[in-house]
């Protein structure tokens, strides 16, 4: 009998008292290792009730004292970080590599919102007059001192998506909550085991009850979320569809909302490129993580006699690849998240079949039992405008397109509705810069398959890849976070 997963409300544990249970299996396996509750409704509206009870006395506390909770957070997450490594390979399948990578890029987003005391100055101009329309004072020539401050705007909700269990809840509340305000989080419903331990984690680091809560569950409680009398901004990261609902109900009550969204990620490989840099970029960025990243390239477009040294090298180093279950020794790929996963890949590969696209590497039979598997697959001479080609998959297919021209290769990033990311591999900076600035995408690639931007920066989807004005991380999530408060004063 497995356990249910608790909410973590108020500063402890709790226990679902109803709803819909739905399994979380450990996705190599299929073993069951809990059960979540996927519409336990009063569940938000009580974490909610204890964000807006703790805001008060969250937002008036010393943001240097907040930040202390959050160095003693990075020091736990540093202390279980094979725990936390292993958990996520557990529920989510990745290799031991990548769930480490998670956990690291999780510790970056802590760290920075360390920064917060600086990051949340604010701006002052002293002795300056308000326009003279409005003024008396400056026709008297009276200064006034101006001065801007940036403060916390209350609750604000996260909702997460599987595919990073640990980081990508750190790229929203440990900055919403430096900043002052307070939070709750809705991981998903396939990996909220992982999201729980680092609730309770940052709990042990110090954090008061109330500032930080998470209920667990589906799309019954993000939409009791989305619209709540109290809850002032949502975070989302996931797919697309569902970004664009959460968007157009949060904004149409006006929260304030980000959504990073889903993606169809291209790679140009010019024929001048650096070869064994192209065959390692391609190959992490389309099989890392078993496809399943928002940065992940899923389209390579060769350029001119490119294919001539690409086709054979990178079929090679796909089969090189090792698929199992993530902790096991030399296994450099895990499964996907579960079988739902399995056969939305396997149909995206059938329809490339009927597409016309040639496969050179078929991923459905991968030696795997007993979990969701699919090894990786590759499709040669694909039609632009096939699903292959256009729709994000999510799995560990790449498809590869062949053009004659650079102009031709960047015009494919245009055919796409995504703007996540677009890369480059090339050894021409007349090149790397005219697809830099004609690309199409927020986060550009030179040479570097993934190029995730760290914690500092924003994490800068454009197009269908975001919907809103913030992105996460960065100074863009500082003001996410942030209200601006003008103060104008004059003194006697
Ligand atoms: P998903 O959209 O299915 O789920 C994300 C979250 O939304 C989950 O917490 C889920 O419970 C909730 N949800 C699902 N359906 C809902 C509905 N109808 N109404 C309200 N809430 C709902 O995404 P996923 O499968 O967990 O994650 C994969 C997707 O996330 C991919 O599309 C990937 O590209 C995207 N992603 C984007 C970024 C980015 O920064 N742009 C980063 C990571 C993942």
């Amino acid at each position: 009998m497995s356990n249910t997963i608790e909410h973590f409300i108020d500063g402890k544990r709790i226990t679902p008292s109803n709803g819909t249970r739905c399994e979380v299996l450990n996705p190599a396996t299929n073993a069951v290792l809990a059960k979540v509750v996927m519409d336990e409704v009063s569940a938000a509206d009580k974490a909610v009730a204890s964000a807006h009870a703790a805001f008060r006395g969250w937002s008036e506390t010393p943001v240097g004292e907040r930040c202390q909770v959050l160095f003693r957070f990075k020091e736990l997450l540093e202390q279980h970080f094979d725990e936390l490594a292993q958990m996520i390979v557990d529920e989510h399948g990745k290799t031991t590599a990548e769930a480490r990578g998670d956990v690291r890029r999780g510790i970056d987003c802590v760290e920075y919102a360390c920064g917060a005391p600086s990051l949340m100055m604010g701006r002052t101009l002293p002795r300056i007059a308000v326009s003279s329309s409005f003024s008396r004072e400056r026709e008297e020539g009276i200064p006034l001192d101006s001065s801007l401050e940036r403060v916390p705007i209350g609750v604000c909700v996260g909702i997460t998506p599987f595919n990073f269990p640990i980081m990508v809840p750190l790229w929203m509340w440990p900055m919403a909550v430096a900043c002052g305000n307070t939070f709750v989080l809705k991981p998903s419903e396939k990996v909220s085991l992982c999201a729980l331990r680092e609730v309770e984690l940052a709990h042990e680091a110090g954090l008061p009850p109330g500032v930080l809560n998470m209920v667990t569950g589906g799309p019954d409680v993000v939409n009791h979320l989305l619209t709540h009398d109290e809850v002032k901004a949502v975070s989302f990261v996931g797919s697309t569809a569902v970004a664009k609902h959460i968007y157009t109900t949060a904004s149409s009550v006006g929260k304030r909302v980000q959504c990073m969204a889903g993606a169809k990620n291209t790679m140009i490989i010019m024929p001048d490129a650096n070869q064994d840099a192209a065959i390692d970029g391609v190959i992490s960025s389309s099989m890392g993580n078993t496809g399943q990243r928002c940065l992940a390239g899923s389209v390579a477009v060769l350029v001119g006699d490119a294919p001539d040294w690409f086709i054979p090298r990178v079929v090679e180093a796909a089969k090189q690849i090792n698929v199992a279950k993530g902790d096991a020794h030399g296994c450099t790929m895990g499964p996907l998240i579960d079988d739902a996963s399995v056969a939305r890949v396997t149909n995206a590969i059938e329809g490339g079949i009927k597409a016309g696209a040639e496969l050179l590497i078929d991923g459905r039979d991968c030696g795997q039992q007993g979990g969701s598997f699919v090894g990786p697959t590759i499709f040669d001479n694909v039609p632009p405008d096939s699903a292959l080609a256009m729709e994000e998959i999510f799995g560990p297919v790449l498809s590869i397109l062949r053009v004659d021209t650079l102009d031709e290769a960047i015009a494919v990033t245009h055919r796409s509705p995504y703007g996540n990311m677009a890369v480059m591999f090339t050894d021409s900076g007349y090149a790397a810069n005219k697809f830099k600035d004609t690309a199409g995408a927020g986060m550009i690639g030179i040479n570097v398959g993934v190029p995730a931007p760290m914690a500092v920066f924003p994490f800068c989807g454009w197009k269908d890849s975001f919907f809103g004005t913030l992105h996460s991380n960065g100074e863009d999530s500082v003001r996410f976070y942030t209200e601006g408060r003008i103060l104008v004063s004059r003194w006697f």
